[in-house]
């Protein structure tokens, strides 16, 4: 028997059938079959992480990860439809037509800091999976499942964390995010989540360590920060995002107490949930430009008087709250072109010109903007009219639309 294998039966096994049954159903196909292949090739393989935390606390997994004693050429020459990614962790994605699986050999700590061209530690030492274990996060993250065998491997009491419902460093917290501080977004996040309680020990490191987020990339923050409200939870994260002081880091527009404002940014968290839930695109241009909102609309009202029209006092606007954001935490160009284009075509849509409307219709951002009108409406910024006008609009065909266009410039009239 291998090392490996005697950890294995060294530590802990919890037979699944102790607490609950897993729903075999609930795992991929390309999951089941990238296991049994590893297995025929005599190495072992568990699927770990998210996806046996969410099957036990009843959630469905967004995608499969699989640890393996195989090296990375080792799977990569055993799957044809493979392929080897990363730098700093080496690992394999398996390919099923649009489903990746996500398979990670067992890991140490590196014996040895070697530094990468870009600074970062390079991190492939491998390992046995108690090893593998340690360097996990999350205790609950920590469970690694034999699909054959039934069998739930737990070396840090992750079982138990989920039915206390606590979410736990494994180690020394204050190590813990001095190692990699991402994992107190992580915490944060995961709380969110799960509707779990940080453990008292992790949870009071986080004001000791949240200064460490300082030396994180910014692709690294900007992603981690992105997962809190693009994740089907946002009005969750966003509560747990403003206890933990990440709004005042990160985005200090989000600190006040306005209430139309909150009710504004309740609306837009409720609605990125729910086009989550319904499978519909997110684009982090249009949330980064709900937050930032209440900021244009008071920095263009100030300007208002300075500029002959409205719109030039719109773009002054626009472009100071961008770039007073890109000081605290940076927006990719991309989303800050889109953020521009909804805010930008907000007024337009008052307009009463027929030529005006056909065009704006055809704008390529017309649908984020018509979106983000709605939710002005909903919020009641401005009358639920407006909003409603436009639904009618786009729901007609072109005659009926010519008809509404005459009501609009009625309405206006009046
Ligand atoms: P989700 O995918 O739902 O966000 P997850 O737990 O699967 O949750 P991933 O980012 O996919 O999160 O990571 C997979 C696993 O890798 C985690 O469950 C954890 O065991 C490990 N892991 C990820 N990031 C870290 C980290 N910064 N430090 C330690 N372990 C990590
Ligand atoms: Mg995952």
């Amino acid at each position: 028997m291998n090392s490996n294998l005697l950890q294995v039966f060294q530590k802990k096994i919890y037979s699944f059938f102790k607490l609950k049954k897993i729903n075999h159903a609930l795992i991929s196909n390309s999951a089941l079959d990238t296991l049994t292949i590893l297995k025929k090739n005599n190495f072992h393989a568990f699927i770990v992480g998210g996806a046996v935390r969410d099957i036990l606390m009843g959630y469905k997994p967004k995608d499969f990860d699989i640890a393996t004693n195989a090296t990375p050429e080792q799977v990569r020459s055993i799957f044809k439809r493979s392929r080897i990614i990363g730098r700093r962790f080496k690992l394999v994605h398996v390919i099923y037509g649009r489903e990746i699986i996500e398979v990670s050999t067992f890991r140490a700590k590196p014996r040895e800091k070697i530094k990468m061209s870009n600074g970062v530690l390079k991190d492939n030492e491998y390992g046995s999976i108690k090893e593998d274990a340690e360097r996990r996060d999350f205790t609950i993250n920590a469970l690694y499942y034999d699909v054959e065998d039934k069998n739930i491997i737990d070396f840090y009491d992750g079982i138990r964390d989920i039915q206390d419902n606590q979410l736990r460093l494994i180690g020394k917290p204050k190590l813990r995010y001095k190692e990699d501080p991402i994992r107190i977004l992580r915490a944060i996040r995961f709380a969110a989540k799960l509707k779990m309680e940080i453990h008292s020990e992790s949870v009071s490191e986080i004001k000791n360590s949240i200064n460490l987020l300082k030396s994180v990339p910014y692709s690294r923050l900007f992603d981690e920060i992105m997962k809190f409200f693009l994740t089907g939870h946002a009005q969750e994260s966003m509560v747990l995002f403003k206890k933990h002081n990440l709004s005042n880091i990160y985005f200090p527009s989000l600190e006040n107490n306005n209430k139309d404002f909150n009710n504004f940014l309740l609306q837009g968290l409720k609605n990125t949930d729910l086009r989550i839930k319904n499978h519909q695109s997110i684009n982090p241009g249009f949330l980064l430009a709900v937050f930032l909102w209440k900021d244009v609309r008071e920095l263009s009202k100030k300007y208002k008087k300075n500029f002959p029209h409205p719109s030039l006092a719109l773009n002054k606007a626009i472009d100071d709250v961008l770039q007073k954001q890109a000081r605290i935490f940076p927006v990719q160009k991309r989303f800050a072109i889109t953020m521009s284009e909804i805010w930008r075509l907000q007024p337009r849509f008052n307009s009463t010109s027929s030529k005006k409307i056909y065009r704006l219709l055809s704008h390529p951002r017309f649908r984020a903007s018509y979106d983000f009108l709605l939710l002005r409406c909903q919020s009641l910024e401005i009358s639920k009219s407006e909003g409603l006008w436009w639904t009618q609009f786009i729901e007609s065909n072109k005659e009926n639309q010519d008809l509404l266009i005459i009501t609009k410039k009625n309405l206006n009239n009046e």
